[in-house]
This record gives structure tokens, sequence and C-alpha cells, in this order.
């Protein structure tokens, strides 16, 4: 399975969950490369901006803002492999993020089955953009969907970011927790619309202040904080962002 390479290895790594409804729960991370998106502020675009993609990110025109060659920034390696590098560390909840996850469902699949094996207390989260639906045997293996549909300031057309099938399973799956990344009026009017259309449940809705920096979290929050109270919404922090900023592997 492609996963993102992390100096000499995978990018698997054991810290808190930062965000979403287990927010403050330690947790082992697992980066998968590839994602079917590319948001154009996307903070881990090592997993999909690869040279030759003709997909821009902010990144590209910066100083030194190169896309990457796939082979500095994937590793290819079995999913036993995988799970005895996420067993090494003493903790049962594991993230499987990315790039885009469902991607590889398969693959994942056989490192939850590796470490049920060890152990049948793991939890398994998922990070999704909730563009794709889980297969059968994948959704039943999981045990919370963490769903965060991209909005227009992602820069993509409508029809790549939000896909109906993929959103209304997810608004019909208990499992399954929508987060919002949101700076502007114009975000909330548009997570309104969104909920609205697919039905999604308010009690499962988080909104986050979006911003790379304390201080820029800070600045978003108290407007959102409204927001939410007048619809019934969870506000949720990004705690990784307060602690680590955008530092990787932690
Ligand atoms: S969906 Fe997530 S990983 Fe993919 S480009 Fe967007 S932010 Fe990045």
């Amino acid at each position: 399975m492609k996963l993102a390479r992390l100096n000499d290895g995978p990018e698997i790594f054991h810290t808190i969950q930062g965000e979403g409804i287990s927010a403050g729960s330690p947790a082992v991370f697992v980066r998968a490369s590839l994602c079917n998106l590319h948001c154009r502020w996307c903070d881990t675009e090592y997993t999909w901006n690869f040279a030759g993609t003709p997909w821009e990110h902010d990144k590209d025109a910066q100083p030194g803002g190169a896309k990457h060659d796939k082979a500095e920034v994937i590793i290819e390696l079995p999913p036993a492999e995988v799970a005895k590098e996420i067993a090494r560390h003493p903790c049962p909840r594991v993230v499987l993020t990315g790039g885009e996850p469902l991607l590889q469902q398969g693959d994942w699949l056989e490192v939850i089955r590796h470490l049920r094996q060890r152990d049948p207390a793991y939890l398994f989260e998922v990070e999704t953009n909730g563009t794709l639906i889980p297969d059968p045997d994948f959704e039943d293996a999981i045990d919370q969907f963490n769903v965060s549909p991209k909005l227009a300031h992602a820069g993509m057309p409508e029809k790549l970011r939000l896909v109906p099938e993929a959103l209304a399973h997810f608004a019909s799956s208990p499992k399954a927790w929508f987060k919002f990344v949101a700076a502007r009026p114009e975000d909330l009017d548009e997570i309104d619309i969104l909920a609205e259309r697919f039905s999604l449940p308010a009690e499962h809705i988080l909104i986050m202040p979006e911003g790379r920096t304390a201080q820029a979290l800070d600045r978003h929050g108290p407007a959102l904080v409204d927001a939410c109270l007048s619809r019934g919404w969870r506000f949720g922090d990004r705690l990784h962002v307060r602690l680590w900023g955008d530092r990787r592997g932690v």
C-alpha cells in the first residue's frame, strides 16, 4: 500500500487526535499517500502534488515550492508491515488519514485484520473528504468516519468535491461526523446549504476555525461559536495547530 514517506519510513506517529469528536484522545496516525481531490490550500499536498500533475497548489508559486518527486514522498509497504509499525505504539486508537484513505480500502482492511488479531480492542477512525462510498466490509470494520466535505474555497468545481451519493450515504451513518473548517460568513452559508441538501444531522456537525497558528484560530473562533449556538452545531478547536503549528509527524 502507498503511504506518505517521512524521512526513511512511513508517516506513522503517536500523538493526540487534534480535531473532531475524539479530540484530545491518544492516537496513532497513519498517513496514506494519494488523493482524488486537489484542494489549493491542502496542508498535506505531498500526498498528491506530484511533478507532472496539472493541479495547482498555493505553495507552487512560493519560493522553493516545486512539485514533489513521487519516489521521494511515497513509500510502498505490505499491509502486514504497516500493522507491525502501528503496533509498536502502545495505543488502541488508530487514525487512518491522508491524502484520501478510502482509495486503498482493501489494504486497510488487511492492516485492521492484523491488528485486531493481536488485540480486538483496537479502534479505527478514518479522515475522509466524503467523496467515496466505503465498501461494506470496510465500513463494518471502521468505528468512526470523520467526514470533511470541501467548500468552494478549496478551489475545485463542485461536481468534484461534492458527490451527492457519497454524502447521502455518510449522512445516514451513525458512525459519521461532519467536520468543516470555516472562517468567513460565506463559508457558514455554504455549510447551511449542504446541511439542508444532504440532511446532515445537526448534532453530528462540527465547525472548526481556519488557521495555521493559534492567533488565527483565536481570530476566527468567536464568530463561529455564535453560528454554532444558533444552529445546534458543535464548535471544535484544532489542538494540533495550537501545539505544533503545521509541523509534520507530531
Ligand atoms: S481532500 Fe484532504 S488530502 Fe485531499 S487535497 Fe483536499 S485537503 Fe488535501
